[in-house]
Formats: structure tokens, sequence, C-alpha cells
């Protein structure tokens, strides 16, 4: 259920081992190759697309991150992870990879895809033969049995209430806080992502490609993008990036204007019967950490090896352990989103105590070493476990 990234990356590892499989869509082909979301992979998650044959196009055109900057009280402070680390980030937008995916999965491995479905119903979840149904592009009822349900439709798909309210539990964060998202028709105006923690709110700057920028302002939640004509998008972001040193943005047409109410979600355990959520459908991390889309990849390599394990030789362990194993790295992704929602927002809090202890808790990441090792780790998505 669901061709983003989760649930493109289960079917690719499906039908290499030969496995039998359909994905359900909602949206057309061309619509799911050219949203634009996420941008920031993490070195693991490429490392996991490689090794399963899915990085080829990533790994010639992603550009390699080794450093971040901060401007807070007017100044630029550089973070260089990869002197701290040795691991970067890689930066490859969603819509090309979700076309890599695509393409793998339906032109080269032969899986089968049905886009622009309607009314996708799950049914005999708790045996094991699932039910799907749904309406397809001629307006025919289907139904399709199955051994399991990947529900890697997203946020708004329906394979999260599937699973019966006894059955298992979600825990919210809501922020309280609004980002208005922005992508520019304008080349990078740094060589690296800039985070701008200002009193009059946070901005963010973050390279998609050569000609490309993806860039936030912090607003408040429900804010129509319509408050928010061009100009006045510019020189707020000019304001909130400011820094001595450092040249004005280099502006361009704004061709994407959206307003995110951050907040997150976790679903414990992520299993219901032969259903196995992965993702956002199981779990949502607003982007203040851009921390989703590796999330998705995570889920996506564990269930998908989990079902070739159990499907080609009857090892079941990997189904067995699949919700715990995943939920350890969204714990850990989730806490450190909220961290750094604290460290970006608390300035423009209005609450003077706030804004302190959060400004002094950005200057330990400077220049504490160990501090700066810490927030590298966790930046970069190190493995929880080690
Ligand atoms: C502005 C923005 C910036 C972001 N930046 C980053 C970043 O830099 N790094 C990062 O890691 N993450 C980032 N994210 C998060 C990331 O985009 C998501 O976490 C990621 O798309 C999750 O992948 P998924 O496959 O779980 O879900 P999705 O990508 O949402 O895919 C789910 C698919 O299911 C389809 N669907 C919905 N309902 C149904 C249904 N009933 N039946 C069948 N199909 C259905 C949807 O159309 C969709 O194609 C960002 C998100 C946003 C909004």
């Amino acid at each position: 259920m669901g061709a983003g990234p989760a649930g493109l990356t289960v079917g690719c590892i499906l039908r290499a081992a030969g496995i039998d499989c359909l994905v359900l869509e909602t949206e057309s082909r061309e619509f799911i190759e050219q949203r634009p979301r996420a941008g920031v992979i993490e070195e693991w998650a490429v490392r996991g697309l490689e090794q399963r044959g899915l990085a080829r196009n990533l790994l010639e055109r992603a550009q390699r991150h080794t450093q971040c900057e901060f401007r807070f009280g007017g100044q630029r402070h550089r973070f260089s992870y990869t002197e701290l680390t040795g691991h970067h980030h890689y930066v490859y937008p969603q819509p090309l990879l979700v076309t890599d995916l695509v393409r793998e999965y339906a032109d080269v491995r032969g899986g089968e895809i049905h886009f622009g479905v309607r009314d996708v119903e799950l049914h005999d979840l708790d045996t094991d033969r699932p039910v799907v149904s749904y309406t397809d592009e001629t307006g025919q009822r289907q139904l399709v049995h199955g051994d399991f349900v990947a529900g890697c439709d997203g946020a708004r798909g329906v394979s999260r209430a599937a699973i019966p309210a006894e059955r298992a539990r979600t825990a919210r964060h809501d922020y309280g806080i609004g980002w208005l998202a922005l992508l520019a028709e304008a080349p990078p105006s740094s060589d690296c992502v800039l985070f701008g923690v200002h009193p009059r709110g946070f901005a963010g700057h973050m390279a998609r490609s050569p000609e490309v920028t993806r860039y936030y302002l912090e607003c408040p939640p429900g804010d129509d993008p319509a408050n928010w004509p061009d100009d006045r998008v510019w020189s707020e972001l000019q304001h909130r990036l400011a820094a001595t040193g450092a040249p004005p943005l280099t502006e361009g047409r704004l061709i994407e204007k959206r307003v995110l109410d951050m907040h997150n979600y976790v679903v414990e355990p992520m299993v219901f019967g032969r259903l196995y959520l992965a993702g956002d459908a199981a779990h949502l991390t607003a982007p203040i950490a851009a921390k989703g889309m590796n999330l998705a990849l995570h889920d996506a390599f564990l269930l998908g090896d989990a079902l070739v394990a159990y499907l080609a030789t009857g090892e079941s362990a990997g189904l067995g352990d699949y919700s715990e194993a995943c939920l350890g790295r969204v714990w850990e992704y989730q806490e450190f989103s909220r961290w750094l929602s604290e460290v970006y927002h608390g300035a423009s809090s209005g609450d003077p105590y706030l804004a302190g202890t959060t400004l002094a808790r950005l200057r330990r990441v400077f220049q504490s070493p160990s501090a700066g090792l810490a927030f590298a780790e966790s930046y970069l998505g190190k493995d929880p476990a080690g």
C-alpha cells in the first residue's frame, strides 16, 4: 500500500527475491515522481539502498554534505560534522529517489503496480490470508488476496486506522509551531545547510539542486500561505538568516509555498496480524530534523528482508522482531527532533527563560567537543544501538 520511499523499497526487495507483489497507489506515476519533499539522506540509508542495488543514480548524482551552519546572535557558526565523525550526509531530492525506485520496481524488476486507486479497504488482517479491496481507474471494485499487507501509505493513508484501537497505542506530540515550507527556483546561497535561530522565528536553507533551494520560515500553526506574498517571504528570510560576513540570499521564483503544522506520532506496535506498517504510516517526524524519509527507508529494509526470509525459507525471526527493531531508531529520532525543535524555536518563543536556556544549549554544541560529537551523531543518524 503506497508508492512512496517505503512501499517502493519493500517492493524492490521482494521482486529481487522473485516474490510476487502488488503496489497500490492513489496518485498517478507522474505525480509521485514530482512531489517535492525530502532531500537529506543519511549515509547508512544510502549504504542500505546500495546493498540492495537501489542507489546507482543516487551515488552518481547526489551531493555530499560535510557541514552545516547555525546563524544566531548575528554571527555564523560552522559545524563540521564530518571532521568530528568521518561521516557525511547525501542530498538527493525525494522525487528523484522515488523516480529511481518506481523504475527499478516496475520496469526493471517486473513488479505490478496500480496507480490512481480509490477507496482502499483492508480486511481479514488477523488471518493468514488478508484481503485488500479497492476501486481501480476504470471504476471497477477489485479484491486482492495475499499473504501479507505492507502498510506504507503515509500519514494520510488508511492502513494505520485499520489497526483496532485496543491493539496499538498512538503517542502524539504537537509542537504548536508552523513552518512555511518553500521551494525557490534559485541556486543555493551557501555551500551547506543553514539554520537561522532568530527572535523573529526559525529560518532554514537547504540546497536541493544547483537550481532549486528549499527554505523554511517558522510561522503560526495553521497560517495561510496567502499571508506570505513573495516579497514578505524574501524579506523575512534575508532578515532571519543575516549574519556578519554572510552574503545576502539569492532570490528566485517560489514554486512551493505551504504551511506544515509541526507534529509527530508513533504507533506501537507497528504490526497487527498480517499488516506491517512502515514509514510515515507508522510514525511521523516533522521535518525539523530531516528524519522521516530515513526512517521510512530503515523500516523498509527491515520489512523487505524479513518478508523475504519468511517467504523464501520460513524463517520468522525478522518478522517477529520487526516492530521493536524499527522503534529503537524511531524513538531515538523523535527525541532528537524534540531537542532540536527547542533549539530552533526557543529564541522566538516569547519566553526569555526558554530563549536563554536554548541558546546556551546551542553554544555548548560549539564549545564542548563531547557535546559537539553527541550532536553530530544524532544529526547524522548514527545507529542508536552503536
Ligand atoms: C516539506 C518536507 C520536507 C521533508 N524533508 C525531509 C528530509 O530532508 N529528510 C527526510 O528524511 N525526510 C523529510 N521529510 C519527510 C519525508 O518526506 C517522509 O517521511 C517520507 O515521504 C515518508 O515516506 P513513506 O514512503 O513512508 O510515505 P509517503 O512518501 O507519504 O508515501 C506514501 C504513499 O502512499 C500513497 N497513499 C496514500 N493513501 C493511500 C491509500 N489509501 N492507498 C494506497 N496508497 C496511498 C500516497 O499517495 C503516497 O504516494 C520531509 C517532509 C516534508 C513534507
